[in-house]
């Protein structure tokens, strides 16, 4: 059977086949357009995580208090007192006592349920989801240059384009067949460029023909020195700017404010570098920038977005085939649940909240016994502050394990314990969440359910159920509109098949951008994958749209892309003589998330069986450090124990600590997040995860 994978926003298709006795096997499916036949190391064993069924949650649970051990109960008792207890909070303080933590590895169908429930019916905009932490800040980025968090390029724009600018990305590890793409494609054609821009020297950076290593929180300055560059050299596209673009007389103003000379003294790279960045995209013919965190996770993260999307607004490389900004996701279906609205400020369709004819619309088409809220909800990070002040009382957590994925996670477990009523939907108990539960509700997991969802380029991808849930887990859907029904909204939850929810969610998107009222589960058997827009009578344009703004049109009020003036200064947290060293934190190869998935396999867990300190020589060297010791990393909040790794790849003064690991090992402390702080960009509300102070101190037993 054809699928697809459930790790990465790349969306590999997969072949799933079921041997007599049971066994499953995967392999790539050459069929499909992303990935054609390759998958990675965590793609290749995806089996296992289904096979391996000895820690799947296969009852509900719950207690009555949290001195008491979990008992099994019945699905309609988990979810009769889920609803008391919701009814009671929100009558007594109201629909913003409760929330939805939601993750972007839910389907498109769950994140449409979830959010229609909590704004349409509870009357409440609490709901936001893991892909908050990852890509909110080029969700706000793109709206704001381009008028919507639309991605304009596609997949075979690699093989269109001669030029890459990877910054703040490591695709090499984290979005490996798209690398493997970007590799094939340069073999076949030696004029192709690949540039990294890193502070660390990563797989990526070692196969690019130049890398800057520049310091932590100094891409805007780079970016703005490369836009002066571009035109000074003449390399800009002014029939576009002029055409089609607001804003460049500020932008020129702006870069023109700081000499190339000083900003590679900032960023702490050579000027000549930085020209040759800029030559060679003047050269260029096809120009694709690529990134993820190193962007996003910024407290200045919305800024650093915008800093590199003005780049292909000035020299207009943008909806040209082989030209664009591409920003990664890393979850499967973090563009899914944007779409649908699964974010506290959005509604679905790319609707926005704050917008009174977008709120009348929804409405109107979901019949809403409430006013949806005019105003934001609670994003992932004031979640879990607003349980620890106590002004959020219940909390409902699916397919995500915020106790080890949250910056400063210190506070999230403290949050969790203050809780008045904790609900956890998940797979399996390995989400070091689920300790801190009232109620417990088992999933079904990935090729135990149907629905859809939609990778980096806009595809959107059907998943078949390919083999049942064991014990009575159920699929999400099905529990969020079984307690929907429970709550009293039976008539506008009667669904009896998730490809009824995608119907209604995709006739919601009618008249919009991201119009899909073409696509349908039948559709998407036949053809595999679509491209969204796509919509009703597109049946005979293949496979979608592959690329936006080939007409120069964008989605703003007056249809012209949006340059930005930016100031460049970074605001995370300082450092100082206490804690003089910045820590950035990030994924290795074959692990994914927390690990409640890649953990479960042997295979995997062998490639780097231990969480580890990357330290510079320099660093290591004044703290009496050796290769290997046990140290301790202190921050402001906390600490981390963990070996370290003495290396180059990391720039003096900069540590990089892996985000997988939680608290199943040696008490807590491996979990990385200990020490990073809530700092989050104001716009996006996404944290600074590439930016902590710390120090790091040789660990002596007490
Ligand atoms: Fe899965 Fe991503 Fe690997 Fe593809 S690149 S197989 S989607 S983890």
């Amino acid at each position: 059977m054809q699928t697809t994978c459930c790790y990465c926003g790349v969306g590999c298709g997969i072949v799933v086949k079921q041997e007599s006795n049971g066994r499953l096997t995967v392999e790539g499916d050459k069929q499909h357009p992303s990935n054609r036949g390759m998958l990675c190391s965590k793609g290749m064993n995806l089996h296992y995580t289904v096979m391996d069924q000895s820690d799947r949650l296969l009852y509900p649970q719950m207690r009555l208090n949290r001195s008491m051990p979990m008992q099994r109960v019945s699905w309609d008792s988990a979810l009769d007192r889920t609803a008391a207890v919701f009814k009671t909070f929100i009558e007594k303080f109201g629909p913003d006592s409760v929330a939805f933590y939601v993750s972007g590895q839910c389907l498109t169908e769950e994140y449409y349920l979830v959010n229609k429930l909590i704004k349409g019916f509870i009357g409440s905009n609490n709901i936001d989801t893991n892909s908050r932490l990852c890509m909110s800040s080029a969700v706000v980025g793109y709206k704001l240059a381009l008028g919507e968090d639309s991605v304009p390029v596609c997949y075979d724009d690699i093989e269109e384009a001669d030029l890459f600018l990877v910054q703040g990305a490591n695709p090499a590890w984290c979005h490996p067949i798209l690398w493997r793409r970007i590799e094939a494609h340069k073999a076949a054609n030696p004029n192709v460029k690949i540039i990294c821009i890193d502070p660390r020297r990563t797989d990526t950076a070692r196969s690019s023909d130049l890398h800057l290593p520049i310091r932590p929180g100094t891409d805007i300055v780079l970016n703005n020195a490369i836009g002066r560059l571009l035109i000074e050299n003449g390399d800009i596209d002014l029939d576009f700017i002029t055409n089609h673009a607001d804003g460049f007389t500020t932008y020129h103003t702006q870069v023109m404010l700081r000499s190339v000379e000083e900003a590679a003294e900032i960023c702490g790279v050579s000027v000549e570098d930085i020209r040759t960045v800029a030559d060679w995209i003047g050269r260029s013919k096809g120009f694709l920038s690529l990134w993820t965190m190193g962007l996003n996770q910024s407290v200045v993260g919305v800024n650093k977005n915008l800093s590199l999307i003005n780049l292909h607004l000035i020299t207009g490389r943008i909806g040209k085939p082989g030209n664009g900004p591409f920003s990664l996701t890393g979850q499967p279906n973090a563009m899914g649940g944007r779409e649908t609205g699964g974010l506290a400020n959005v509604l679905p369709a790319h609707r926005d909240v704050t917008n009174a004819d977008h709120r009348a619309e929804v409405e109107a088409f979901w019949n809403t016994p409430v006013r949806i809220a005019d105003k934001p909800g609670l994003t992932a990070t004031e979640m879990f502050d607003a349980l620890n002040t106590g002004t959020l009382k219940a909390i409902w957590i699916i397919n995500t394990n915020p106790m080890v994925s949250m910056p400063d996670v210190n506070t999230v477990e403290a949050a969790l314990k203050k809780a008045r009523f904790v609900v956890v939907q998940d797979v399996s108990n390995r989400a070091d969440t689920v300790q801190f539960a009232d109620v417990v509700l088992p999933a079904a997991a990935w090729l135990e359910k149907e629905g859809t969802m939609t990778n980096a380029e806009r595809r959107i991808a059907y998943l078949p159920k390919v083999i049942d849930a064991p014990g009575e887990a159920l699929p999400d859907s099905e529990i969020i509109w079984r307690f929907a029904q429970k709550m009293g909204f039976e008539a506008n939850f009667s669904y009896t098949s998730v490809a009824e929810v995608y119907d209604e969610y995709a006739k919601i998107t009618a008249g919009t951008n991201i119009d899909i009222t073409g696509v349908s589960h039948e559709l998407l058997k036949q053809k595999r994958t679509i491209q969204w827009p796509f919509p009703q009578g597109a049946g005979s344009a293949g496979q979608g749209t592959k690329r936006l703004f080939s007409d120069n049109q964008f989605y703003t009020a007056n249809g012209r892309a949006q340059i930005h003036a930016l100031p460049d200064e970074n605001t995370s947290e300082p450092t100082d003589s206490d804690f003089p060293l910045v820590l950035t934190t990030g994924r290795i190869r074959d692990q994914w998330h927390t690990m409640t998935k890649t953990g479960r396999v042997a295979k995997l867990n062998q490639h780097i069986p231990q969480p580890f300190l990357q330290i510079h020589p320099d660093d290591a060297r004044i703290r009496g450090i050796q290769d290997e010791q046990l140290v301790e990393v202190r921050s402001r909040r906390g600490e981390v124990r963990v070996k370290a790794q003495i290396s180059e790849d990391v720039r003096p003064g900069l540590c990089f600590l892996p985000m997988h690991w939680g608290k199943r090992l040696n008490n807590n402390l491996n979990r990385a997040n200990n020490v990073t702080n809530a700092l989050v960009d104001p716009r996006s509300k996404e944290p600074d995860f590439k930016f902590s102070a710390v120090d790091v101190v040789l660990y002596r037993k007490p």
